[in-house]
């Protein structure tokens, strides 16, 4: 596992990889604004 820095989403649980953003940041799922924060995920091989 590897910390990661992540966007979630303030309206839903959707959230993605600060590596694979969108260009404006927005949630790629509901379009809310996003607020980057810390997790610990698998590393991307
Ligand atoms: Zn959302």
């Amino acid at each position: 596992m590897l910390d990661t820095e992540v966007y979630s989403c303030n309206s839903c649980n959707g959230w993605m990889r600060k590596d694979f953003v969108s260009s404006d940041l927005k949630c790629p799922l509901c379009g809310d604004e996003t607020t980057v924060e810390m997790r610990e995920l698998p590393q991307i091989l």
